[in-house]
C-alpha cells in the first residue's frame, strides 16, 4: 500500500498560468498587479478593507508587534498551546509573553482566565484560533475594550472561517492569516495582515515598506520617500501573489472539501470509545482546517501513531506547549495553573486531511481496529 501522507498542498491548476503572466509583466517585486488582485479577493471574502499581503503569517505577526510600539517588559497574553511565531513576534520587541491555560474543548485560550492575567504592563491579547475554530471573541473584545488593550487574532488557520458570521481576523484590531503550504490554501510561503482599526492603517504601510513612506510616494502624495521609523521588508513578491490568486479563486471549493472530511471523521470516530473529537461552539463556523482526535493519554497516542504508521498512515501531534520550551523559559511566564495545556496537548493527534483525500473511511477503520 502507498503510504498516505498527512497533507498534500492544494493546486487549483491555474498557478502556472498566473505565474507566467507575472513573469511576462516583468513586474515581480511587491504590490504589483497580482498583489492587488489577491487583495481585492481577500477584501471581498473577509469584508476587511485593509489587507496587506506579507511574506508569511509570521511576518504579519511581527508587523502587529511593531504597530504596538512595545517597550521592554510590556506584556502580551496568549495561550501556550500555540505556534512559536505567536510568541516570538513579541519577544523580538522585548515584550514578555504571558500564557494562560486553554479550554479543553477547542484548545483555544480560555477567555475566563484572561482577566486575572492582565497587569499594568499588558498591552495586547493574542487570540490564536486553533484549527479554524474561533476563540470566544465576544468576551475577549469586551475585555480588550475595558482594559484598553489591543486584540490581535492569529488567524493563521482561518481562511474562510467565521465567528458570528464575521470572517476570522476581522474582529480584533489586527488579524494575521497564513498561506504556508500546510494551510488550506497557500502560495508556498505567504501571509496577510488584516487591519480593522483605522488607527493602524498608515503606520502599517510604513512598516511594510522598510520604515519608509514609499507607499505615499507611489500614490503621488509625497515627492520623495525617506526613512520615517521602524520597519522591515514585509511585502509578498508578485510570483507568490500570482500563485495565491489561483488558490483564492478556489477557496470555497477547498473549504467545502475540508469540511466534508472533517464531518466524516467526526461522525465515525465520535462513536469510538475512548476517543474524544472536537465539539465546535455554535458561534463558530470552521473551515475544517485540522481534524484531531484525543486519545486517553500520551502513551496511548504513541501506540496509535505506531499502529497507523504500520498501516501506512501518517498522523501527527501538534505544538509542544511554548512555556515548556527553551525559548519559552527565556521570554514567558505562565499565569495561573496549567490544568489543560500540557495534558490535553499530549493526547491530541491530527489525522490526514487534504483536498483529494479518498481514504477517510480506511483511516477510520484502522483506528476502530486499534480500539477494538
Ligand atoms: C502556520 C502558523 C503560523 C505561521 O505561519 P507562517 O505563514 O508559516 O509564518 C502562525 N500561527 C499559527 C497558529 C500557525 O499555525
Amino acid at each position: 500500500m502507498d503510504p498516505l501522507s498527512f497533507n498534500q498542498p492544494f493546486l487549483s491548476g491555474n498557478e502556472l498560468k498566473y505565474v507566467a503572466e507575472a513573469i511576462a509583466n516583468r513586474d515581480l517585486s511587491g504590490n504589483g498587479r497580482f498583489t492587488k488582485a489577491s487583495q481585492v479577493h481577500l477584501q471581498n471574502l473577509t469584508a476587511c478593507l485593509n489587507v496587506l499581503l506579507t511574506p508569511s503569517c509570521t511576518a504579519a505577526l511581527e508587523m502587529t508587534a511593531l504597530l504596538l510600539e512595545l517597550e521592554h517588559g510590556d506584556e502580551v497574553i496568549m495561550s501556550s498551546f500555540n505556534f512559536v511565531s505567536a510568541a516570538n513576534a513579541f519577544a523580538l520587541r522585548g515584550a514578555k509573553v504571558v500564557f494562560v491555560d486553554v479550554r479543553p474543548d477547542t484548545m483555544n485560550l480560555d477567555e475566563e482566565l484572561v482577566e486575572a492575567a492582565i497587569s499594568n504592563k499588558t498591552k495586547a491579547i493574542l487570540a490564536t484560533h486553533y484549527a479554524g475554530v474561533a476563540c470566544n471573541l465576544g468576551k475577549l473584545k469586551k475585555l480588550a475594550e475595558q482594559y484598553g488593550l489591543v486584540l490581535i487574532e492569529d488567524a493563521a488557520h482561518c481562511i474562510d472561517a467565521y465567528y458570528s458570521g464575521q470572517h476570522l481576523g476581522t474582529i480584533g484590531d489586527l488579524g494575521a492569516i497564513s498561506f504556508h503550504s500546510t494551510k488550506n490554501i497557500h502560495c508556498g510561503e505567504g501571509g496577510a495582515l488584516l487591519i480593522n482599526n483605522d488607527e493602524f492603517v498608515e503606520r502599517a504601510a510604513l512598516i511594510q515598506e522598510k520604515g519608509t513612506d514609499r507607499k505615499q510616494f507611489i500614490d503621488g502624495k509625497v515627492s520623495k520617500y525617506s526613512w520615517q521609523g521602524l520597519g522591515s521588508s514585509f511585502l509578498l513578491g508578485e510570483l507568490n501573489a500570482a500563485f495565491l490568486l489561483a488558490q483564492l479563486e478556489c477557496v470555497q471549493f477547498v473549504t467545502e472539501k475540508k469540511r466534508q472530511i472533517f464531518r466524516r471523521y467526526q461522525a465515525r470516530l465520535g462513536e469510538v470509545k475512548p476517543i474524544e473529537v472536537a465539539k465546535i461552539p455554535t458561534a463558530c463556523k470552521s473551515n475544517g482546517h485540522i481534524f484531531y482526535l484525543k486519545c486517553k493519554d500520551r502513551k496511548e497516542r504513541a501506540e496509535l501513531i505506531t499502529f497507523l504508521k504500520s498501516n501506512a498512515i501518517s498522523a501527527l501531534f501538534h505544538y509542544i506547549p511554548l512555556h515548556s520550551s527553551t525559548g519559552g523559559k527565556m521570554f514567558s511566564r505562565f499565569a495561573g495553573r496549567d490544568r489543560f495545556t500540557t495534558s490535553e496537548s499530549e493526547r491530541l493527534l491530527r489525522l490526514p486531511s487534504f483536498v483529494g483525500l479518498k481514504s477517510v473511511d480506511e483511516v477510520c477503520a484502522v483506528i476502530e481496529r486499534f480500539y477494538s
